[in-house]
């Protein structure tokens, strides 16, 4: 049977009558995954232990997984070096319920420490490249997710992570499909805090129905999490069938004001009047509060990653050595200092500053009522519109030497399209819809809080 180009639907239909021969198969995918990956870097385990075929929704299906998600004996490093060798005795929820429904885990994909970055250049391990363009990134943090998904044609999903964009960017950079669900649809039990408050698992594939699938299956209340909803799990597969008729589209502002590239805001008006065609309809309107989610996101994510990576002290997980210290600072001093990377330690640092007795006020309780009034302005938003819709990043992957040049600041600033929507915790989908220079742009939708079907019925209609 040839697999080259198969669907993840056609593979599920086939597994299940029983017409796959999965020796055969996994023979073909391991080759082309380890040609993919020496090409451009992006996994950091692959798991080759030989698949136990079990039926269920996703039978005998390949996936490979962010490694800042835990999976049961297999590493899971969250792209860090003080996480080495570390090798969870459980699996995350979502794990479990994607190995329930007889998904094989294949491996665990390249990203940026702890999350820590948009271009997956803050890598302790492989930094990923594109496979549509090698000398570019494959955006971040969930790099290894994206570029796995554009070099392969093979079935295969991606379940990845968000928690200021990194389904979106890695997505609108590599031409793959995103989705990032409402916080608290997924559960968070055994995902790797970067900052709780924030983090949310979802999917990357290579079409709105592969991410839609893959959604259904992880969604749902846990009783493990605490944070994580209860309402009731949508058919997602319906929400791909439903036309877009009288939909009503918003399209901010101000999000095409910070999109740098003129070719880029063409483009996606081009979709939006395609949308239009398909018996949508539009109008302009603002976010004001765009101009406060830099630093408001930041303050916040800084601020819980400081208190979240405060484990990893060289005692319980990961990396430990024998030392000279004499107290338990120097040797936590002394391990951190050793295995952690550079953003991380600054992110650790500016966010123990951000949260110190004095400053508290100042930086992050103002952050906190910055995102609420964030929260609002969505909120307002989504009264009169459906989805909001806007390019997915304000420009297309950047070349590796041109991110070399970026200050701290200009990098988080990259995140001015994504990290809203990921405070406020809306569900966002970035499709790609054309290319431009020969590299994909991706088309932002966002959603009100656990209306995913919408944004999914509108990104299946755009689909070229
Ligand atoms: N680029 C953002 C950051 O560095 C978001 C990363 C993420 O979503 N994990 O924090």
């Amino acid at each position: 049977m040839k697999f080259e180009n198969m669907s993840v639907k056609t593979f599920l239909e086939e597994s299940n009558k029983g017409n796959v021969n999965y020796d055969d198969f996994y023979n073909q995918f391991f080759k082309k995954l380890k040609e993919a990956d020496k090409k451009y870097n992006l996994l950091i385990t692959t798991n080759e232990n030989k698949p136990k075929i079990q039926s269920g929704k996703l039978k005998g299906l390949p996936l490979s997984i962010k490694d800042c998600i835990c999976t049961k004996d297999i590493q899971t490093t969250s792209g860090s070096k003080i996480l080495e060798g570390y090798t969870p005795p459980f699996d995350a929820t979502a794990i479990k319920k994607l190995k329930h429904q007889g998904g094989i885990i294949i491996g665990k994909t390249a990203q940026d420490e702890f999350g820590h970055g948009t271009f997956s250049t803050n890598c302790a391990y492989k930094i990923p490249k594109n496979p549509l363009d090698e000398t570019r990134t494959c955006g971040g943090s969930s790099g290894g997710a994206g570029g796995i998904t554009a070099a392969l044609n093979m079935p295969h999903i991606a379940i990845a992570e968000s928690t200021g964009g990194s389904i979106s960017a890695p997505a609108a950079f590599t031409g793959t499909v995103g989705i990032t669900p409402t916080y608290g649809r997924i559960s968070r039990y055994g995902l790797i805090d970067y900052a709780n408050s924030l983090d949310k698992i979802g999917a990357i594939g290579k079409t709105v129905e592969d991410v839609a699938f893959a959604l259904e299956i992880i969604a749902g209340h846990d009783p493990l999490d605490e944070t994580s909803a209860n309402n009731t799990v949508p058919n997602y597969q319906k929400a791909l069938d439903k036309n877009i008729k009288g939909m009503k589209i918003g399209i901010p502002e101000e999000y095409f004001k910070e999109t740098t590239d003129e070719k880029i805001k063409n483009i996606i008006w081009d979709n939006i009047k395609k949308l239009e065609s398909l018996g949508a309809t539009y109008e302009k309107c603002t976010l004001k509060t765009t101009k406060y989610v830099i630093p408001a996101y930041y303050i916040i994510a800084m601020c819980e990653t400081s208190t979240n990576l405060a484990k990893f002290c060289g005692m319980r997980y990961g990396a430990s050595e024998q030392t000279n210290a004499t107290d338990f600072n120097e040797y936590f001093s002394k391990i951190r200092g050793t295995y952690l990377g550079e953003e991380t330690k600054r992110r650790i640092i500016l966010g123990t500053y951000a949260r110190m007795a004095g400053y508290r006020d100042q930086y992050y309780l103002k952050a906190m009522k910055v995102r609420t009034m964030i929260i609002n302005d969505y909120k307002k938003s989504f009264k009169k519109f459906d989805c909001l819709v806007s390019p997915t990043m304000p420009f297309i992957a950047p070349k590796f030497k041109d991110i070399e040049k970026l200050t701290p600041l200009e990098h988080y600033s990259a995140d001015i399209l994504t990290v809203g929507p990921n405070l406020a915790g809306i569900p966002m989908i970035s499709v790609p819809v054309k290319n431009l220079n020969k590299m994909p742009v991706g088309m932002h939708i966002l959603a009100d809080h656990m209306q995913e079907e919408k944004i999914i019925t509108l990104a299946n209609s755009i689909k070229s």
